[in-house]
């Protein structure tokens, strides 16, 4: 390189190197460890985790607060149809497309105080930080805190117009139904078509989250770099057999539907070990009829989930299930047969750019990181069929969640934002 590029380079950065140069900014892991307390006294149950499911009187206090942090750290808050918490910090250019991030602060019936509440805080961490730098970014950013996450998705699936009136009348864990919900917390469930978000409003979400299984934890690394939320498919797969005598039918003479059963749930757990991969396959739910201690099953009902980052995988998967399926079945006389089950869930794969950028940026950081699908359903995927999309994971001890003994260290939480903060300047770039 000439010198005189050189020198132009360095012209061109000067606004940003006379702030701090973002590989020196860290988050502040007491003052996220401060608001995630803060955050956890809405909704706090006597397990030491919350209940704060989305429209209760838990989830309207925790809205407030988070409201308040965003407006401390300089943001412009608004609501928008679907009730989702946006806050707003313009951009040196304003007609660049915006760069999202955020999570939700909604939990399951005794849920956790990280997830999606980490994911929250650490995106109003990276604001505070920008603030504290003087930096101002080109593109305008949004801190954004969904609408609904748990109970399905409610806020991200109005931002990309996946709400029919059928969503509106499920009724949500707080016995509202989630159009009610929506209007409880400020929003208007007839116009979420204002919420909805157009192609080329956005340049980029990242989602700041726990990591819901224990890999990061168990090989103590920092962060996960997502490489898309897998994709779930369900059957009810009904075995037919005949009901007969417990007692006067001989064992060579039964169609018994339950045992066929039960070496297809062996099969199931073969077939998703024995190939490589990170797949999934479950049966969690088994219904025998008629269901008598005197009564050969004449029928069983079970469930079947499959679950990967790719489409083409799972059908994979399910053709061998069905395959040794079929071979069991023949040899009880026992037929078959399955039902799909719409629940409508393709892989989302994340950005290939945004991963890279991800990576990079824990790099820079100094952590050590590790590229991995998600397993459990987060905004992000509803996201990444508008917009460029990314996702941070940081360590959950144990991997649990979806319960009170859910815990991420100051350090680890910190360590998200940092990369999270990197992530954004980078994409702003
Ligand atoms: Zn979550």
């Amino acid at each position: 390189m000439s010198r005189q590029r050189i020198l132009l380079l360095s012209l061109f950065f000067l606004p940003i190197s006379l702030a701090a140069a973002p590989a020196e900014i860290h988050a502040n892991p007491e003052r996220m460890a401060q608001h995630i307390k803060a955050l956890s006294a809405f909704g706090a149950n006597a397990d030491g985790g919350v209940d704060r499911v989305a429209f209760s009187e838990a989830d309207l206090a925790a809205r407030a607060y988070i409201r308040d942090l965003m407006r401390e750290v300089g943001l412009s808050v608004r609501l928008d149809t679907a009730g989702n918490i946006i806050g707003r910090r313009e951009g040196s250019e304003p007609e660049l497309p915006v760069i999202m991030f955020g999570s939700h602060i909604d939990s399951v019936p005794g849920g956790g105080n990280y997830d999606g509440d980490v994911g929250v805080i650490g995106a109003i961490e990276v604001i505070q930080l920008l603030q504290d730098n003087g930096i101002r970014t080109r593109h305008p950013l949004e801190v954004v805190s969904f609408t609904n996450e748990e109970g399905g998705l409610t806020g991200s699936r109005a931002m990309i117009g996946k709400i029919d009136d059928r969503t509106l009348s499920v009724v949500s864990h707080s016995g509202m139904t989630i159009g009610e919900g929506i209007r409880a917390v400020g929003g208007d469930p007839n116009r979420l078509d204002l919420a909805e978000r157009k192609p080329g409003e956005l340049k980029a979400f990242i989602e700041l989250h726990i990591e819901q299984g224990a890999f990061l934890d168990a090989e103590n690394i920092d962060i996960g770099v997502v490489e898309g939320i897998v994709g779930i498919r369900w059957w009810d797969v009904t075995i037919e057999g005949r009901a007969n005598h417990a007692g006067t039918t001989p064992m060579n003479r039964r169609w018994d539907a339950l045992l066929t059963a039960a070496e297809y749930i062996l099969a199931v757990n073969r077939v998703a070990t024995s190939m490589p991969g990170g797949q999934v396959a479950t049966v969690g739910r088994i219904h025998a009829a008629p269901g008598a201690p005197n009564v050969i099953p004449g029928e069983v009902v079970l469930s079947l989930e499959i679950r990967d980052l790719d489409a083409v995988k799972i059908q994979r998967v399910f053709d061998e299930i069905n395959v040794e399926g079929k071979r069991i079945a023949d040899a009880h006389f026992t037929p078959i047969r399955y039902d799909e089950i719409d629940v409508a869930s393709p892989p989302a794969p994340t950005d290939e750019r945004m991963r890279r950028i991800i990576a990079k940026s824990a790099g820079d950081l100094g952590l050590s990181f590790k590229f991995m699908p998600s397993g459990a359903g987060h905004d992000a995927q509803d996201m990444a069929l508008i917009t460029p999309t990314g996702m941070i994971f940081v360590p959950s001890v144990k991997g649990i969640s979806h319960s009170p003994q859910e815990f991420t260290s100051a350090e680890d939480m910190a360590n998200g934002a940092s990369v999270l903060l990197r992530t954004v300047l980078e994409i702003d770039e």
